[in-house]
């Protein structure tokens, strides 16, 4: 090797060792005689120093060394005078005194700050993923995926957990989103699509026996893209036979709470975790990720609100809709202006708007009086009214109500009926959440969530699709209802939320033939086309299909959790832009028109892309 020893890793017990190193110039530092560089490899930094009189040559070619160059040196360890040690860097205490040094390649000076923690502007970042890459905190975002995820893979094998690849060339599996498709040279006009996760081949597995399987799987979907999605992303995907959806929940608390304690002994977690079915999460939270590291939790107020004066109110509750809303703990200090811009910030959710009633004055809350009460609607809101709302909110004086209407939306499924309020309050209860710092970023709080739906009626489409996949397994005593009443039958199935962010889910599945019929039926797809696309599925459910179930978590997703990220491409070494490009390598591009006849395509007008 180039090296005897990495920069990071020198201690006062290399104190008299001739060690050679190499790395990158951090930074250098001219004192007049002394030459001073921080050298930094993959594990840290150390300080070199250059002294003419020790090393007249090496001093001459430090001169002209700049950040980011590769440095060979060769040197002595030596403890710093007392005095001069850094205590911030771990090999603080030493420094290396240059016998001599080359200089393995120079360096450009880099579009942005490598030694820094500078912001920098993210197709930059992404032009130059290369040296965004080499800044620390980038490395030890990566360091923490490799970490987490041996974490797991060690996990999983003890607990019985075998790792089995499955083809990326392969047969559309619905997963709700657009598929990627591969055109196939040897069958010209047939495709392969890959795969939106590796869900069929996982349940065939089962049929093989294989009983626990798991994989760190790459899967693509097509979709528009946001903070937490990327085109092509990592699933930790796991299946499992005869299990009932309990102990896929256990399995997970253990998994994650593990991962979690074991990556970031500084971080809380909640435990047990808390469980929630779909319904009390959308009454409490408006949502089925709900943040549970705080309150404001939602507050029916129909029927306080549906008897007043206020035709706002009234008719939403008449119209079978609701009144509902938060209160925001100290939230009677905002300004006019602050409530303004939650105003339109819930319009974005497609609420009218809201009513917000700042709590005033002192003492009891069943003493609150006209004055006590100011809100730009003040005459709508007699003081009864407040004051009934207040207490069911367990307001306090300096606290701050907010109310939400909204009428009654179409929709067949018990669920999905007026959607508006909640989506508008769980946006408004993570703004304000966010405004007020009232999230502990110190604590991991999850949630498992069940009882979902199991279909949900697409107004537009006039037609009803799987909430999860069409492979999810109804509750069993609702599978009569799957053909006559499609909207009450629940569905086996579950997430794992993580701070307020869905980091997965699963279901225990169908393993009979005939109830997946029923469930393609239901989902509106004639039995010739069920079994040209799925007829190898209910083929080996014939063959003895074991009850199964199983869970994918989004990797990335976790990977962000543990370093604190918001957006995957923090954790993602060679992510795509929001345009699903990227700008280093120019990916997608075009090709030349022979690639496109040898797979017999032909490109439509105006689709050609411009050559690069
Ligand atoms: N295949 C599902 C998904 O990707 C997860 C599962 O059901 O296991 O969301």
């Amino acid at each position: 090797m180039l090296k005897t020893h990495y920069c990071g890793e020198l201690r006062k017990e290399h104190v008299g060792q001739e060690v050679t190193l190499a790395g990158w110039v951090n930074r250098r530092r001219d004192h007049g005689r002394l030459i001073f560089i921080d050298l930094r490899d993959s594990r840290g930094l150390v300080q070199v120093v250059i002294n003419p009189e020790v090393a007249p040559e090496a001093h001459a070619v430090a001169g002209d060394v700049r950040s980011e160059y590769v440095l060979q040196v060769r040197g002595e360890v030596v403890a710093r005078r007392p005095g001069t040690e850094n205590r911030g860097l771990p090999s603080g205490e030493i420094e290396v005194r240059v016998l001599a040094l080359q200089v393995l390649n120079p360096s450009k000076t880099p579009p942005f700050y490598i030694s820094e923690e500078v912001e920098v502007e993210e197709l930059l970042r992404m032009r130059y993923r290369y040296l965004d890459l080499r800044r620390e905190r980038m490395q030890r975002n990566m360091w923490m995926r490799h970490r987490a995820i041996k974490w797991i893979r060690d996990f999983l094998g003890e607990k019985g957990f075998i790792e089995v690849e499955t083809p990326v060339l392969a047969n559309a599996t619905p997963e709700g989103a657009r598929d990627y498709l591969v055109p196939s040279r040897v069958n010209k006009g047939s495709f392969y699509a890959l795969p939106q996760s590796p869900q069929q081949f996982k349940q065939l597995l089962m049929v093989s026996g294989f009983e626990n399987y798991f994989q760190i799987a790459h899967c693509f979907r097509d979709e528009d893209l946001r903070a937490d999605r990327q085109p092509e992303f990592t699933q930790l995907d796991m299946e499992m036979s005869f299990v009932t959806v309990d102990d896929v929940l256990e399995l997970m608390e253990e998994l994650h709470a593990g991962v979690a304690t074991a990556m970031r002994p500084d971080v809380k977690v909640v435990r047990p975790f808390t469980r929630l079915t779909y319904e009390e999460a959308m009454t409490r939270f408006g949502s089925d990720k709900p943040d549970l590291r705080y309150g404001m939790e939602l507050v029916d107020f129909s029927d306080l609100a549906g008897a007043s004066e206020f035709s706002g109110f009234r008719k939403a509750v008449e119209s079978g809709g609701s009144v509902k809303g938060i209160c925001v703990p100290g939230g009677a200090q905002f300004s006019r202006k602050d409530i303004d811009g939650l105003t339109s910030f819930v319009q974005n959710f497609g609420a009218r708007g809201l009513i917000s009633a700042a709590l005033m004055g002192e003492g009891d809350i069943a003493r609150l009086t006209e004055e006590d009460i100011r809100s730009p609607m003040h005459k709508y809101l007699p003081v009864e009214m407040v004051k009934a709302m207040a207490q069911r909110a367990a307001a306090q004086r300096g606290d701050l109500l907010i109310m939400v209407a909204g009428e009654k939306m179409a929709s067949r499924t018990a669920a999905g009926s007026h959607h508006r309020v909640p989506l508008a309050l769980d946006g408004l209860r993570r703004e304000i959440a966010a405004r007020l710092n009232l999230a502990d970023p110190k604590t991991y709080h999850f949630a498992l969530i069940t009882g979902f739906p199991l279909l949900e009626w697409n107004e537009e489409d006039q037609r009803w699709y799987a909430v999860h996949h069409p492979f999810t397994s109804p509750v069993p005593e609702d599978l009569p209802y799957l053909d006559s009443d499609p909207g009450r039958v629940r569905a086996q199935a579950y997430d794992v939320v993580w701070n307020g962010v869905e980091v997965g889910g699963g279901s225990i599945r169908i393993h009979q033939r005939d109830v997946q019929q029923r469930m393609f039926a239901a989902l509106g797809i004639a039995p010739e086309e069920a079994e040209q696309r799925f007829g190898h599925m209910m083929e080996a459910f014939e063959y003895g299909a074991p009850p199964h179930g199983g869970i994918a978590m989004g990797l990335d997703r976790i990977i962000a959790l543990l370093t604190d990220n918001e957006d995957i491409r923090e954790v993602i070494a060679f992510p795509k832009t929001k345009t699903a490009s990227d700008p280093m390598t120019g990916s997608p591009s075009p090709v030349a028109q022979e690639q496109l006849d040898t797979l017999g395509i032909r490109l439509a007008k105006g689709s050609r892309a411009a050559a690069p």
